[in-house]
């Protein structure tokens, strides 16, 4: 297990990058620390698999260096960095036993028979895959190709991390939440360090520990799940992150006071915004309907039932606005404004957060 340093890390896939916008990956600053378990977060094409492939060595990096506990390995072939990674899809041989498939990278590096033997029995205990053990790969379905590639990837505990790629895309639902059950016990007992890339929010919150989530080729923002709920760092994290995500309202701010649509709402402190687009973010959670006659003017257009919760579905000043309530909670249609929860209100200036005056960077 490592410590994997990004160091002033970028990538282009043209040969002569000439503005940001060629870079695939913008320049990255980043520890992963040893041990720990992130998952890498955003939607498709942002990057992810691009810095997957420079820390295993499949990529080489247009600048940058790679660092593992402080070695650099930026010229390092992928064999040499003894990382495990998954892909999207099957990667197995097929005229070879599931057995077979699974003793592979334990036989590359010399492990003795009995070890690899009980070994091969936990890992294919853990996937589900004891029954067909004695099984060519060949027959089998997509899905249990894909288990066996997990395998291969978590049979050697001696690897200096795990990088998975989309592991359970091609994974049936119901089977999809009991491997990420395994995938994260096994962190648990071996420690390893584990970076887990998906485009799915549920799936990274429920895996990692960290989560740094991507957005157009730059990391946007490093955190525990709570932090991205509590304190996104940019709009894009309220936006993704969140079900229904962040609103936001065009706001002007003077001080310790913010006006939006014509209406004046008090915030968590004191601000001193300068230049740029300036907005407030607040989270449906944390938005509150009212029959009074002070908060922003909104209307009613639907109230959709999810079971846990409701939906409310407004329109302010011609942008629609989300707010949830209590499955309990009566919703009066005299409700013509809401108001904010001060501690879930954040501000943003050209879609990044600034802090609050005394607040903690
Ligand atoms: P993700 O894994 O988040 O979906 P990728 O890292 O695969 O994103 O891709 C990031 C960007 O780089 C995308 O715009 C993609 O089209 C581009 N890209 C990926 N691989 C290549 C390649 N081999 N050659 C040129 N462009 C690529
Ligand atoms: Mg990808």
């Amino acid at each position: 297990m490592a410590k994997i340093t990004l160091d002033n890390l970028a990538h282009s896939y043209s040969p002569n990058p000439s503005c940001e916008d060629d870079f695939a990956l913008k320049e990255l600053n980043h520890d992963w620390m040893d041990g720990e378990a992130y998952a890498l977060l955003g939607a498709s094409g942002c990057g992810k698999s691009t810095l997957l492939n420079i820390i295993s060595g499949l990529l080489h990096p247009s600048q940058g260096r790679i660092l593992f506990d402080d070695q650099d390995v930026t010229n390092a072939p992928t064999a040499s960095r003894n990382i495990a990674q998954v892909f999207q899809f099957p990667v197995v041989y097929d005229t070879m036993t599931v057995r077979d498939n699974l003793a592979f990278p334990l036989r590359n590096r010399s492990a003795s028979p009995d070890y690899i033997a009980g070994r091969v029995n936990q890992i294919a205990r853990m996937i589900g895959l004891e029954d067909v053990l004695n099984r060519k790969a060949r027959g089998l379905t997509a899905d249990a190709k894909q288990k066996i590639s997990l395998g291969r990837g978590m049979v050697r505990e001696d690897v200096n991390a795990l990088l998975f790629d989309e592991p359970l895309t091609v994974i049936d639902p119901h089977m999809k939440w009991e491997l990420r059950t395994q995938l994260k016990s096994l962190h648990h007992e071996f420690g390893h360090t584990m970076i887990y890339v998906t485009h799915d929010q549920t799936e990274a919150l429920t895996f990692a520990d960290k989560v740094v989530v991507m957005y157009d080729g730059r990391v946007v923002q490093i955190g525990t799940p709570q932090e991205l709920f509590e304190r996104p760092a940019h709009t894009f994290v309220g936006y993704f992150i969140g079900s229904p995500g962040m609103n936001l309202f065009d706001a002007e701010i003077d001080g310790t006071t913010a006006r939006i649509a014509g209406a004046t709402v008090q915030l968590d402190g004191g601000y001193a915004p300068s230049g740029g687009k300036i907005q407030i973010g607040v989270r449906p959670e944390f938005v509150k309907l009212t029959t009074s006659e002070t908060g922003v003017p909104a209307s009613i257009k639907r109230i959709e039932d999810v079971g846990r919760h409701k939906i409310i579905r407004l329109d302010v000043a011609g942008h629609e606005v989300s707010a949830i309530a209590g499955e309990d909670d009566s919703i009066s249609q005299d409700a013509q404004r809401i108001t904010f929860d001060r501690g879930g209100i954040n501000v943003y200036v050209d879609d990044w957060r600034i802090a609050r005056k005394g607040e903690a960077a």
